[in-house]
């Protein structure tokens, strides 16, 4: 039954045109989200050399029959709108009636097509936008399109094409985005006659991912269950607190089953992780968002990849409010994970001694070599990010948990009070986990039900602090210590716009500032009690200020205002605290730990550097050589 019509001249100019063959991977992916659109169960796509010599696609999809496998490859044929109302409302991948005829004007394209029910199909070969052939064919139902010789013809864009395997590591790329948007579809790919990817259909997607990015990051996700805010639902996974990466690589967004780009949705997801992410790092994110199409614009440039929201505000709150709670919800699962009772004795040469009694200085000194060496790799792989360097010179002390004017640790104004109580509150949760030293005046080695679970001191004390900070900030305010000679500061206009912006965050903050006399000028005449200030090189009030001031530079670009800045200072107060202090004892350790398990993110510190890492048994046997 023919289904394709040829769009009216009116809505054909309402198409955004446009180059949309650019190299290889524009053909692997047009041809893919045809087969999409045409409700196929299996894609296979294959290449060779890059996918410039040869690229075919077939699909167990509805397939065409005669009139509409010759009319496909007319201009502004399509079967997926009609009107330009439908422009409105993109239900599918597909809408241009532009891909076909795009494809076959700059190569050798053969179209084998066959409908479900029909007995014989059809077959058309074209070759430089010219029909050459049309024929009975089609051995199964279904459409296989073959595209030989890329722009044979036009030697100029072939020229423009790079290295083969760069070519096709893009048609790969294609093939992964595709294959992740779509986990029903069974996906092959096949290169240089190589089968490279077999993707089984799944209904869960988390399989297809570990399918295509294999179980560490499967292991590293959380699920987003499946959410509606403001009419847009969201669902899918994304990376732990503190797994991120370097390039945008693994940040895989799908808007209506299109993978797409789109600035609202990057900058919602970063302000979703905010601390959980380290500056300068990208989530990985495996996100499926659905919304009226009518409500999103995908007519906006010919590789569809943009879109443009109707009402981009409440995209917005909807990716970073789910992404929060999916962070924060992580909490749970963590302790189940960490807070685990301890066995006993492991029976190898890391002995742990209970929580009490042993000085950490005793037990540090007790540790093999060996041990040391195989932490430190194993950790410095696993937060691959952290800057280990400023944080090995540092040591740790309790002061800041509890300010010496503080009220005692039972009042509820100090007391974490979030709702997620866990085994670590108890009294009896000491023995939940096990201290067995600290490595490097810097991180605490301790025993859980699962192995070894490394704490980078540092960057615990970080989190801690900063929770503290914002939960005081919320009740009574920081206590702040007047300074023995009041200072002032000129600013330059940007600079002293983003401070008085923020005037009342710094002082809830225990920074006493306040504008002085002619603008851009500030007076400081206060600092939070817990900073030591003063002489001796200890936080400088200026310094302090400079530095809330470069963290508000690099946030406030494009991102929603709500806490932005009270979190900004509240990162930055807490590195100047952490820097003032010095060695941990061992209650204080245990206390650590305790504080650290009751902070809502517990697994990295405010700037989103792991806190923690855990390291199986299992890694450790794998390590020994006691499995393979
Ligand atoms: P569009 O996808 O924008 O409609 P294309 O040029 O990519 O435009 O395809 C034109 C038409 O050809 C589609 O609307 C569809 O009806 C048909 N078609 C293309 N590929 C397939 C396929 N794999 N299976 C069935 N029909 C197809
Ligand atoms: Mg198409």
């Amino acid at each position: 039954m023919s289904r394709i019509a040829l769009l009216p001249e009116t809505v054909a100019s309402q198409v955004a045109a446009g180059e949309v063959i650019e190299r290889p991977t524009s053909v692997v992916k047009e041809l893919v989200e045809n087969s999409i659109d045409a409700g196929a169960r299996k894609i296979e796509v294959m290449i060779r050399r890059g996918g410039i010599s040869m690229i075919r696609v077939v699909d167990d999809g509805v397939g065409m029959d005669r009139d509409d496998a010759l009319l496909c490859l007319e201009r502004h044929a399509t079967s997926k709108i009609r009107t330009g109302a439908d422009l409105a409302a993109i239900s599918t991948l597909g809408f241009r009636g532009e891909a076909l005829p795009s494809i076959a004007s700059v190569s050798r394209f053969c179209l084998t097509t066959r409908e479900q029910s029909a007995i014989v199909g059809t077959r058309v070969e074209v070759s430089g936008g010219r029909i050459e052939n049309v024929r009975d064919g089609g051995d199964a139902p279904g459409t296989q399109i073959e595209v030989r010789s890329l722009f044979f013809n036009l030697p100029a864009r072939r020229k423009f094409l790079r290295a083969e395997t760069t070519e096709a590591s893009h048609c790969e790329h294609q093939v992964h985005l595709q294959a992740i948007g779509h986990p029903r579809i069974g996906f092959v790919f096949v290169q240089n006659d190589r089968v490279v990817r077999q993707l089984p259909a799944t209904e869960n997607l988390l399989d297809r991912i570990r399918d295509l990015c294999g179980a560490q990051l499967a292991n590293e996700l959380l699920e987003v269950p499946e959410e509606t805010l403001g009419g847009i639902a969201i669902r899918g996974f994304i990376g732990k607190p503190g797994v991120s990466r370097s390039s945008r690589a693994q940040q895989l967004v799908f808007l209506n089953g299109r993978a797409v780009e789109n600035s609202v949705i990057n900058f919602a997801l970063r302000e979703g992780y905010h601390t959980a992410l380290m500056k300068g790092q990208y989530p990985v994110t495996f996100l499926f968002i659905e919304m009226d199409p009518a409500a999103v614009d995908v007519n906006v440039h010919p590789a569809k990849r943009e879109v443009r929201f109707r009402d981009h505000a409440s995209v917005r709150e909807a990716v970073v409010e789910i992404t929060r709670r999916t962070l924060e919800s992580s909490r749970a699962s963590w302790t189940k994970t960490f807070a685990k009772p301890a066995p006993q004795p492991l029976g190898s040469a890391l002995v742990p001694s209970a929580v009490s009694g042993v000085s950490p200085e005793t037990l540090q000194n007790r540790l093999p070599q060996g041990g040391g060496k195989l932490i430190s790799e194993s950790a410095a792989r696993d937060a691959q990010h952290g800057t280990r360097d400023e944080c090995a010179t540092l040591s740790f002390a309790a002061l800041p948990l509890q300010p010496s004017s503080a009220p005692p640790r039972n009042d509820t104004t100090f007391h974490n009070n979030h709702s997620h109580a866990t085994a670590i509150d108890q009294p009896s949760s000491r023995n939940d986990f096990r201290i067995l030293g600290v490595l490097g005046k810097l991180y605490v080695l301790m025993e859980n039900a699962s192995g070894l679970v490394l704490v980078d001191q540092h960057a615990a004390h970080e989190r801690i602090l900063f929770e503290e900070l914002r939960r005081r900030m919320e009740t009574a305010g920081v206590p702040a210590q007047r300074l023995l000679m009041p200072l002032t500061i000129e600013l330059p206009p940007r600079d002293a716009d983003w401070i008085s912006q923020n005037i009342s965050t710094l002082q809830k903050m225990g920074i006493g500032i306040e504008p002085f006399g002619a603008s851009g000028v500030f007076k400081i005449d206060a600092l939070p009690q817990f900073l030591r200030h003063g002489s001796g090189g200890e936080t400088e009030p200026l310094q302090l200020l400079r530095d809330i001031i470069d963290e508000l530079r690099q946030t406030s670009v494009n991102t929603s205002k709500t806490r932005l800045g009270e979190d900004v200072i509240a990162t930055t107060v807490c590195r100047h605290a952490v820097k003032a202090n010095d060695y941990l004892r061992e209650p204080e350790l245990v206390r650590l730990i305790q504080d650290l398990l009751r902070c809502e993110l517990p697994y990295c510190c405010p700037h989103g550097r792991p806190t923690m890492i855990q390291i199986s048994y299992f890694e450790l046997e794998k390590k020994f050589g006691r499995k393979v």
